[in-house]
């Protein structure tokens, strides 16, 4: 039996809560002999900085470096807004994610079958919804140079920044996606602005060439303009969405508000190795840390992404998504998910459930 080697980084407000949770999720697997587990916790964010003066302390990265997955809780503390931004919690996630090479994010947006009425559309185009939307996260506007704001010689002030991808880059992404799409429903759409933008031809033409590789995939291109309007009208056209930083920032974000419910929605960040850090997308909400009010269920979901996506484990990542699946039906939610006629509990009798429902 596989050992799965997991870094543990709970981080502030409602972390701890959550990932606890989800840990106990994962050994309940282990004691079903899905597999043997070596957890090990480590501080980040700003429960890193109190303990060792940094949003990611020497060794909580040493630790995310040699594991083979980082469940990650949340990171943001208010009372430390004052610090400068280098030692912020939030900053805890981006150097993870340079000193790891994490350039792939995966962000499911699902709306389970009990909380289409969470949405702000309308239950019938929504309901059923599942689209895996995977994002390049270390290229792109964001990162490229020469940016700045200069002064012209008129004297007006002139911003600008560099859109830049190269086809190493484009490739790579569009591997993770086609390969995502492989284990779905073999539908891939590439989003970019190839009839304006440069940038987005070349990554246009580079995922036409990639699907050579993949002939059981169906690649469809789609302007980000007409994507964001196709998210609102028909979201359940879409499987997998590939595309690049800066459009999968709103896409994505955009995709995951179409559910209604931010603490179901999970997240992978993944290295060329399929190495990963999996976290749910919310943040730490310190409005109700501490409280057993959160919901557990998008960390819950990232172990499951991390089964699937770092181990090779499907059955056992399926296993807890039918495991979540079913408290639904049985009518548990957390109060972000409440519902006329579903049972109110709290986060650690939701996470309970969970187990239960894993047999
Ligand atoms: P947030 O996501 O923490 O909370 C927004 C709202 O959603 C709050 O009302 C909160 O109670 C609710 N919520 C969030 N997760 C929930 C859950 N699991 N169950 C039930 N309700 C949930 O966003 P915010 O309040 O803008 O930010 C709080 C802190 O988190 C800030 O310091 C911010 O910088 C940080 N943040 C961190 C991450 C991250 O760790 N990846 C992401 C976003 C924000």
């Amino acid at each position: 039996m596989s050992t799965l080697n997991i870094a543990v980084l709970a981080g502030d407000g409602i972390g701890p809560e959550i990932t606890e949770q989800a840990v106990a999720v994962l050994e309940r697997l282990s004691e079903q002999g899905q597999f043997a587990l070596n957890l090990e916790h480590a501080a980040v964010g700003g429960a890193g900085y109190r303990a060792k003066g940094h949003p990611l302390p020497e060794g909580t990265l040493a630790l995310a470096k040699a594991s083979q997955a980082i469940l990650f809780g949340s990171v943001g503390d208010f009372s430390l807004d004052h610090l400068s931004r280098e030692l912020r919690p939030e900053q805890a996630i981006l150097g993870l994610r340079k000193a790891l090479g994490l350039f792939a994010n995966l962000r499911p947006a699902v709306v389970f079958p009990e909380l289409g009425h969470a949405s702000t559309l309308k239950p019938e185009i929504v309901s059923g919804m599942d689209i895996l939307i995977v994002r390049e996260l270390t290229g792109d506007i964001y990162f490229g140079q020469p940016r700045g704001i200069r002064r012209l010689e008129n004297g007006d002030r002139e911003g600008f920044d560099t859109m830049v991808y190269n086809e190493t880059e484009i490739r790579r992404i569009g591997r993770v996606a086609f390969e995502a799409a492989a284990k779905r429903s073999r539908r891939l759409c590439s989003v970019d602005k190839a009839n304006v933008l440069e940038t987005t031809q070349l990554w246009r033409d580079v995922m036409t060439e990639l699907a050579a590789d993949y002939p059981n995939i169906e690649l469809s291109h789609m302007y980000v303009d007409n994507a964001a309007m196709q998210l609102l009208k028909n979201p359940k056209q879409f499987d997998v969405m590939v595309t690049g930083n800066m459009f999968g920032d709103i896409l994505s974000d955009e995709a995951s508000m179409l559910t209604g419910s931010i603490g179901m929605l999970a997240s992978a960040s993944l290295d060329s190795n399929n190495k990963g850090l999996y976290e749910p997308i919310h943040g730490s909400a310190p409005d109700i840390a501490g409280q057993d009010k959160a919901n557990p269920l998008a960390t819950i979901l990232s172990a499951a992404m991390m089964l699937r996506y770092s181990f090779g484990l499907e059955a056992s990542a399926q296993a807890i998504e039918q495991a979540v699946s079913k408290v639904l039906a049985q009518g548990y939610a957390t109060a972000d998910i409440q519902r006329p006629g579903a049972q109110l509990v709290g986060t650690k009798a939701m996470g309970q459930a969970v187990v239960a429902a894993l047999g």
